[in-house]
């Protein structure tokens, strides 16, 4: 049944970023088809996803994290290989790069980490560094580990992929129809209400919604600490030597990321004094605030790299990317079934892992759905945890910031 005014799905998705998409393919893929998945902007890919740089790193300190990771690596190169449209995804490798000798030990950590999960890692010498990004200084570091199935994406066209191979499962989509209410039966999720009237009756609705997911939250009376924080990085003007294939580039102890943005460099990093928003300071139907370029913490990226990037640290800026990555006060994603309102699944609280987790976030979301007895990590994702005891927002927020702020720190 579709007319103007009504429609009907097995299941609704709120939100179509990375990770509502992701969601839709995951579940498509293990058979779930009646899906229509509904985007307020205008097109798919419109608020948080398509300013990711894109990273997608598969070194980890924990076992689960590592798998989800490998989950979406597979998915991804899988999609590159096989798909009619590509994510664009370029397995470049990444070079990680140790200052400290904590760092090191630490690597050797996540060396046996990866080592269970089945990753191949292996530590670089400087000359084998530099001869992947030949400029650069590599005797500052203490220790180098190369992770060569890891490597970046365009998240708009990561997305466009998995709408693609979604729609040939089923699965619709609706752009311009904003959810504005979440109508319950007997306690349970029944359907939904667009800003323009139209009624989705559904059994389950997924809440993909980024930094609008405490508010979606709220639709079915429940309190979500999906906290955005503030998050940028800058790309540089073309360089006539850095050339797109070369590995990502991590360096924890500068809290610092790059990679080659086609010939420039693409910068970021975790700041020490994060800045995050209270979502109660707007609405479900507001849009995100506008987030100012904030050029003293821009240019301290910069100069955390040049103790391997000398005179490349000089380079101009070309543009700033900036936005409002959701983060939880636990750093875990927020995953699976509410119990307090059967049919309200969530799929939130990112930790700015949305785009290369997505789609190991949409397998975790089918284990949540159809396992009998998920794995004790996806239970431990469950939005329970917060639901079911009260929280305070002051300290949800400091603890998401903390999370930012630690990004990178060791045992993270
Ligand atoms: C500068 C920056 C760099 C980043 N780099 C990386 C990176 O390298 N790797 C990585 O994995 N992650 C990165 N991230 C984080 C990543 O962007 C997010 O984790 C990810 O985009 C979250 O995806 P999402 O689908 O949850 O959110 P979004 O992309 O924001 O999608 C949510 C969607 O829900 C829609 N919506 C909201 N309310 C409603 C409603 N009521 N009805 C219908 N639709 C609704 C919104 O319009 C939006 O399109 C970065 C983020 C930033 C800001």
């Amino acid at each position: 049944m579709s007319d103007v005014h009504h429609d009907q799905a097995r299941i609704v998705i709120i939100g179509g970023g990375a990770v509502g998409t992701g969601v839709a393919l995951q579940l498509a893929e293990a058979g779930f088809t009646d899906i229509l998945l509904l985007e307020r902007e205008a097109s798919l890919c419109a608020v948080t996803s398509p300013q990711a740089a894109g990273l997608v790193g598969q070194v980890r300190s924990s076992l689960e994290r590592t798998k989800l990771a490998m989950w979406s690596v597979a998915t991804f190169a899988r999609l590159e290989r096989e798909g009619e449209v590509k994510p664009s995804w370029r397995q470049t490798g990444s070079l990680r790069l140790a200052q400290t000798q904590e760092r090191v030990a630490e690597f050797r950590r996540m060396m046996a980490v990866a080592e269970e999960a089945g990753l191949e890692v292996e530590l670089l010498d400087a000359p084998a560094a530099a001869r992947m990004w030949p400029h650069l200084d590599f005797e500052a570091a203490k220790a180098i580990l190369w992770c060569p199935s890891d490597g970046y994406l365009q998240p708009a066209d990561l997305v466009a992929a998995y709408q693609h191979e979604a729609r040939k499962r089923g699965v619709r989509f609706r752009t311009s129809s904003g959810v504005a209410a979440i109508r319950l039966k007997d306690g349970r999720v029944a359907g939904v209400t667009t800003r323009d009237g139209m009624e989705i009756a559904c059994e389950m609705v997924i809440n993909a919604a980024g930094a609008h997911g405490y508010h979606v939250g709220r639709l079915v009376g429940l309190d979500l600490p999906v906290i955005p924080v503030r998050h940028h990085y800058v790309i540089t003007t073309p360089t006539d030597w850095i050339r797109p294939d070369m590995p990502v580039l991590r360096m924890p102890d500068g809290t610092l990321y790059a990679r080659a943005d086609v010939n420039a460099l693409l910068i970021g990093g975790w700041e020490p004094e994060a800045m995050s928003l209270d979502p109660r300071s707007y609405t479900l139907n507001d849009r995100l605030p506008p987030i100012a370029e904030d050029w003293p913490v821009l240019a301290n990226f910069m100069e955390e790299f040049r103790p391997f990037g000398g005179p490349l640290c000089d380079q101009p800026v070309r543009h700033v990317f900036t936005g409002w990555p959701t983060f939880t006060p636990d750093g875990r994603f927020i995953i699976g079934e509410s119990s307090q309102v059967p049919g309200f699944v969530c799929a939130a609280g990112c930790n700015a892992h949305g785009v290369s987790g997505s789609a190991g976030i949409g397998r975790h979301v089918v284990e949540a759905l159809t396992e009998a007895n998920p794995s004790p990590y996806v239970k431990s994702l469950s939005p329970d945890r917060f639901t079911q005891a009260p929280w305070d927002f002051d300290e949800a927020r400091r603890r998401a910031q903390h999370v930012l702020e630690t990004y990178y720190h060791i045992g993270h």
